[in-house]
């Protein structure tokens, strides 16, 4: 599949959709154009930085994604473990310099994304193809089926914890900060950088390689790999998105099974997934407890699968992918 091809092709599906529904979502273009335009300049302004700030806005890239991946993914989305104030603190200043939106509004959204994946309440559903999952559907207004079923679910625990909702009362102020001035502010004062390096750098280019790192998983993790848990469900094994968002590409099996703190079936020696392996040191620590996982189900399930195996139950027939699927919502023949 020749997924530039794919893009461009899905792009007038998105723009055609959505200028009949919702229309476009303006703000947010702007907001995506400037700071994908900060991260070009950035790019440009690699080879006036030091090795220090070089160095300082690759560790930003683990440091910010562990706040999604760790912080408002496993724990606050699907509170696959508990933690410690002290780290919920951590994370929560971790996932500010992600700026990916607060931890409530990221929670919400993808709460709702794994109840009704691949429907027309999904934020981001992939039936509608490659460029609406991983980056149109923040262009355009959101479907009004994403909307009531927000309004349908309760997500009262999240603003019950103080550090979340610290970062909504500050919103957008504090992760705006966190996310480029702060990482200016580091390499300005502790080893005499160029602020504006260091912001076009550390802040902008780093955060926009971030977002699409993160964004992925929502497309390429929702699109292309293997199935081994669900064929039934978009959601694949993808390596490639595990190196890039630390460890979140086993997406079949997250979404088997989302309350596993891991988020993949094995351990780390034979798949990458470092936010597993933090969530691990942490609890050697004595931060957090109550570690979830979905391992003795699957293994429930594979006694099972065996055992129909045995006796001649025919098995599941995969999903079809988006362009596989006619106009019409039947299967193409080619
Ligand atoms: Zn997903
Ligand atoms: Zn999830």
């Amino acid at each position: 599949m020749d997924l530039s091809r794919k893009m461009v092709e899905d792009i007038p599906k998105v723009i055609s959709h959505y200028w009949k529904t919702g229309g476009f979502n303006w703000p947010m273009i702007i907001y995506i154009s400037l700071v994908h335009s900060a991260a070009l300049y950035g790019v440009a302004k690699l080879s006036d930085c030091s090795r220090e700030t070089l160095l300082w806005a690759f560790i930003l890239w683990p440091i910010s994604g562990f706040g999604i991946t760790v912080g408002v993914h496993r724990l606050w989305s699907h509170r696959s473990y508990e933690a410690h104030p002290a780290l919920r603190c951590l994370l929560m200043l971790c996932n500010s310099v992600a700026n990916q939106g607060t931890i409530f509004h990221w929670a919400r959204d993808h709460r709702v994304h794994h109840k009704f994946s691949e429907t027309r309440a999904d934020p981001h559903n992939a039936t509608r193809g490659f460029f609406y999952a991983h980056i149109g559907w923040l262009l355009v207004q959101k479907d009004p089926e994403v909307v009531k079923a927000g309004r349908e679910m309760d997500f009262s625990d999240l603003l019950a914890d103080p550090f979340v909702a610290f970062q909504k009362k500050l919103d957008p102020w504090f992760t705006l900060y966190m996310s480029f001035v702060m990482p200016a502010q580091v390499a300005s004062y502790l080893w005499g950088e160029q602020f504006w390096n260091a912001f076009f750098v550390c802040g902008a280019l780093r955060y926009v390689c971030v977002l699409h790192f993160t964004w992925c998983v929502n497309s390429a993790a929702h699109l292309y790999g293997d199935h081994p848990y669900d064929v039934m469900s978009y959601p694949a094994e993808n390596p490639f998105v595990s190196w890039v968002a630390v460890g979140e590409g086993w997406h079949n099996w997250h979404h088997k099974y989302p309350f596993d703190y891991a988020a993949s079936e094995f351990g780390i020696s034979s798949q990458f997934n470092p936010s597993k392996l933090l969530i691990d040191i942490f609890a050697a620590l004595g931060l957090v407890w109550g570690r979830k996982r979905g391992t003795a189900a699957w293994q429930l399930g594979r006694t099972r699968r065996i055992r129909d195996k045995a006796n001649g139950v025919p098995l599941s027939v995969p999903a079809p992918r988006p362009w596989e699927v006619t106009a019409e919502g039947g299967k193409k023949m080619e």
